[in-house]
């Protein structure tokens, strides 16, 4: 799946939600979040993103690697 990092935090533009097919990005507390069994992989959020927060999980820059996890905890948590 796509994953949404740090750069989210306390911006939530929420562009990325009126793009993707399958409504699977929802708001959290700080950021939004990419549910990753929902995600079709169709790539149309992350262009539109104003801060460049999401990318393909494998793509993920090094120092907000730890938001690939961040997006699967904050499903199981609800
Ligand atoms: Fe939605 Fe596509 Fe982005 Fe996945 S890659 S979150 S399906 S817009």
């Amino acid at each position: 799946p796509y994953i949404i990092a740090e750069p989210c935090v306390d911006v939530k533009d929420k562009a990325c939600i009126e793009e993707c097919p399958v409504d699977c990005i929802y708001e959290g507390g700080r950021m939004l979040y990419i549910h990753p069994d929902e995600c079709v992989d169709c790539g149309a959020c992350e262009p539109v993103c104003p801060v460049e927060a999401i990318f393909y999980e494998d793509d993920t820059p090094d120092q907000w690697s730890g938001y690939v996890n961040a997006n699967v905890d904050f499903f199981n948590e609800l």
